[in-house]
């Protein structure tokens, strides 16, 4: 029998989504973007990591520039 999951977001073994409070995002920076980042100036992130908190599972990581722009300096 298909697992129906297979066709609906993203999860972790929990069964968390990224959209549950307990999946942070992590953000990801250049070289450079890091330096701006230790001195204050929000850099853009190259790349957003979904990590669960309880099992520390990826969930999902993506580089759409779309999406790193909400997580500027966060
Ligand atoms: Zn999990």
């Amino acid at each position: 029998m298909e697992n129906p999951n297979n066709f609906s977001k993203p999860a972790c073994s929990c069964g968390y989504d990224k959209s549950n409070l307990k999946v942070q995002h992590k953000c990801e920076y250049s070289g450079f973007g890091q330096v701006l980042y230790w001195i204050g100036i929000s850099a853009v992130p190259v790349r957003v990591n979904f990590v669960c908190t309880v099992c520390n599972e990826a969930i999902e990581s993506t580089d759409d520039p779309n999406i790193l722009k909400q997580y500027v300096g966060r």
